[in-house]
């Protein structure tokens, strides 16, 4: 690591697809077909490259190239602050230079590394069915799209009474869309639920009470998060001898939810893995471990989430799951990680064992991006 120095900063937006388009969730239209991951690579003098998400413009690549690694990571706190907008492909190169995954360097666990995810893919795909039953058939057959890749458990967006549909008959198609997907998946998977702030108090004891015997793991941004409201759920469930664990914290979530979280209000946080990050993170779980409060970070729409977020279950204990949105992309290839049985097989590759694909990286580069040396 040392005298090491960054000689050559590539970047590009690469275009993935999903295998079906997904559709709205409690307040947004559709998100559609696509992911688009900007996809830095930094090369070392040496020859020796780290590759990851970074969202960095050419100014700022330009400003920075020829910077030591030194400067960048140091091996006890990771990436330093001025550093962390390009925080992956800075892992991922020392991962490499150290030949070891993120996941051992973290916590030296060495083969078979193994983190629980959840297909993210059960959107509100359904809005031009009349028939309730007929839809949550429908949802139904996504969730099997999902097992048959290999996940066993499964995150369904509600809320369909906010403003898509009527408010009656928007709870009504939540509820048997949920009883529709458990039917289908069978009693062992998981089941969670994320109404993007959709609901209030009354309608999430409603859809919970009428979907208790489908067990759902977690109830996700039932409305915009509110200790006093929090509070009132939690005893709620308690009464109705209901598990369900109060999740929240993506988005532009409120400053005082780490606090309400360490209070014991919320069970589950879920900052995005890009803002703050990974190294954010790397902190904030073991606090979180600390007070028994689970860690699940949200990343939709980023794909490159779906490879580094379970890295930091070394390191948490009370690691969730992974939220997997799957999609296949030129430039990256993913194809070390594989899914079974509700479990990501982390590889045992250095870094985070992800690889550029050669040809359409170049071509995003060219159409897109851009190349600096120093
Ligand atoms: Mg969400």
């Amino acid at each position: 690591m040392d005298n090491v120095k960054i000689d050559r900063i590539e970047w590009a937006r690469l275009t993935g697809e999903r295998p079906r388009k997904a559709g709205c969730n409690s307040r947004l239209g559709e998100h559609g077909l696509h992911v688009r991951p900007p996809i830095a690579r930094i090369t070392t003098s040496d020859g020796v490259s780290g590759i990851g998400f970074s969202a960095m413009s050419r100014d700022r690549a330009e400003t920075i190239v020829g910077f030591e690694l030194a400067d960048a990571f140091d091996p006890e706190n990771g990436v330093s602050e001025d550093f962390q907008f390009m925080e992956y492909p800075l892992w991922d190169l020392v991962g490499r230079l150290k030949q070891k995954p993120v996941y051992e360097m973290l916590s030296n666990e060495s083969n078979d590394f193994k983190v629980r995810c959840y297909d993210t893919s059960l959107y509100i795909d359904d809005l031009h069915i009349d028939d309730n039953k007929e839809a949550a058939a429908l949802i139904a057959s996504e969730a099997l799209e999902g097992k048959a890749r290999g996940h066993n458990a499964y995150k369904i967006k509600v809320g369909r009474g906010a403003m898509h549909m009527s408010l009656e008959k928007g709870n009504q198609r939540d509820i048997d869309v949920i009883k529709a997907v458990r039917e289908a998946v069978g009693p062992d998977a998981t089941i969670l639920i994320d109404a993007n702030n959709g609901y209030n108090l009354n309608i999430t004891k409603l859809i919970l009470a009428e979907t208790a015997e489908a067990n759902v793991y977690w109830m996700e941004e039932a409305f915009h998060e509110d200790a006093r409201v929090y509070t009132l759920l939690r005893e709620w469930l308690n009464t109705e001898g209901i598990k369900t664990k109060i999740a929240d914290g993506e988005g532009s979530a409120s400053p005082h939810l780490v606090n309400w979280a360490k209070d014991g209000i919320v069970d589950i946080l879920q900052y995005d893995i890009f803002h703050p990050g990974f190294t954010r993170w790397l902190e904030l779980g073991p606090e979180l471990d600390a007070v028994n409060v689970g860690t699940a970070p949200h990343h939709y729409g980023g794909y490159y989430g779906n490879f580094v977020t379970g890295h930091l279950a070394a390191k948490v204990e009370k690691f969730e799951f992974v939220e997997w949105d799957h999609a296949t992309t030129p430039g990256i290839d993913d194809t070390a990680y594989t899914i079974q049985n509700g479990y990501i097989n982390v590889p045992n590759l250095p870094g985070f064992g992800l690889s550029i694909d050669e040809e359409p990286y170049q071509e995003a580069v060219k159409e897109n991006g851009f190349i600096v040396n120093i």
